[in-house]
């Protein structure tokens, strides 16, 4: 029989979905990881039609923030809302998908990601100050694809 290696393990998961709920605290951001084996065709491309499935669109405030990874074509695509897009440049994600990819290259898969969240959320926290009131629009589970 032929096992599975899991790309990120059931703890590392939640170490990021409890990165995301820290991050969010500061935020009316919302934050969501998909990740995936492989990326057919243009990483971008890929990341608008996820964050679409996800019904990321459907925030309150237009600010949700989605980290695409295809680790076995390290291919990856930081995307926001229009809400964030109002406020910020178009390469304002390149600086923490760069981090991100370092963090690959050593194999350091789930620091990589975990320090993509927090960096985020630093960002948002900027342009998008949680107001008190400010529920949890999105998960904040890992979601796993299979392209
Ligand atoms: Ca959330």
């Amino acid at each position: 029989m032929a096992v599975t290696i899991e790309f990120l393990s059931e703890a590392e998961k939640k170490q990021i979905a409890q990165a995301i709920a820290e991050a969010e605290a500061h935020t009316s951001g919302e934050i969501r990881v998909y990740v995936e084996p492989k990326c057919k065709g243009d990483e971008k491309e890929r990341a608008i039609k996820v964050f679409h499935q996800l019904k990321m669109h459907r925030t309150m405030f237009h600010t949700g923030v989605l980290i695409y990874i295809a680790h076995n074509d390290h291919a990856f695509a930081i995307i926001g809302d229009r809400g964030i897009h109002e406020k910020v440049p178009d390469n304002y994600w390149e600086e923490v998908k760069e981090m991100m990819k370092n963090y690959f290259t050593e194999g350091k898969f789930a620091e990589g990601i975990i320090k993509a969240v927090t960096q985020c959320g630093e960002h948002l926290k900027i342009h998008f100050p949680s107001d008190g009131n400010n529920p949890d629009e999105l998960s904040n589970e890992v979601v796993i694809g299979n392209g």
